[in-house]
């Protein structure tokens, strides 16, 4: 008799310990991106709160300098500019969730905060298109958006190299930001902002810039990808993501 209990009770136990396969809750934060920085200068340019009026010339330049980035984009203004969105996936570029109406996740109920996520979701699978990435709105999350995320199988990826451009509007401040300084190499997951028109102005010198200093650019998934592939070569060793 008291045989079945124990087993009940030892596979309760184990469902409560062990972690289901593939739910690893990973974070891609800037401390987890240092600590893996890609070899071979991999620089990922990643663009967010678009796509808006200036993301169209954005794209040109992007194009001229065949470089292709990741737009981490609102639900709302994709329902605005949709065939600014289709042009993107169509030049090669990555899209990825930044939530509905840029709210502070820490502050929103986790219904509420899986409806910033799934509409968003909604609007990018009726274009066809399937987001891997979330990064909530000011880099901002608490325990419940780490869990959404990934139940939307998606990774919450934050950034390594912040422009601050929303702050600062001039180019020579952007590229203090962002250049490597002495001895420094060019490489990591860097953040702008599309809506800006001194961002998207000031692009063209920056992709250059840092083209010179010796980036190769690729989307975050690729950069992801090759990390990956890093890992599972034989003697790697081993640093991943963030665990939390
Ligand atoms: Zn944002």
């Amino acid at each position: 008799m008291r045989r079945p209990g124990s087993l009940i009770c030892l596979a309760l136990l184990l469902c409560l310990c062990l972690p289901a396969p593939g739910h690893g809750q990973d974070i891609l934060d800037a401390p987890g991106i240092r600590r893996m920085e890609a070899r071979d200068n991999a620089c990922a340019i990643t663009f967010d709160d678009g796509p808006g009026k200036y993301t169209d010339a954005l794209l040109d330049i992007l194009k001229a300098h065949h470089v292709r980035a990741t737009f981490f984009v609102l639900g709302g203004n994709a329902v605005r500019h949709r065939q600014t969105l289709l042009r993107m996936a169509a030049e090669g570029h990555e899209i990825a969730n930044h939530s509905y109406d840029h709210p502070d996740f820490r502050h929103l109920s986790p219904e509420r905060q899986r409806d910033e996520i799934e509409r968003t979701e909604q609007v990018l699978r009726g274009l066809g298109i399937t987001p891997r990435f979330f990064r909530p709105p000011y880099g901002l999350y608490d325990a419940d958006t780490v869990r959404l995320a990934e139940q939307e199988h998606m990774v919450l990826a934050l950034w390594s190299v912040d422009s601050q451009d929303w702050k600062y509007r001039k180019l020579s401040e952007l590229e203090a930001r962002v250049l490597p300084g002495k001895g420094e190499k060019a490489e990591g997951v860097f953040l702008f902002h599309d809506i800006h028109q001194t961002t998207v102005n000031a692009m063209g010198d920056v992709l250059d810039k840092l083209a010179a200093d010796g980036c190769r650019f690729v989307t975050l998934g690729q950069w992801t990808e090759e990390l990956s592939q890093r890992a599972a070569e034989p003697g790697a060793g081993g640093a991943g993501k963030t665990k939390q």
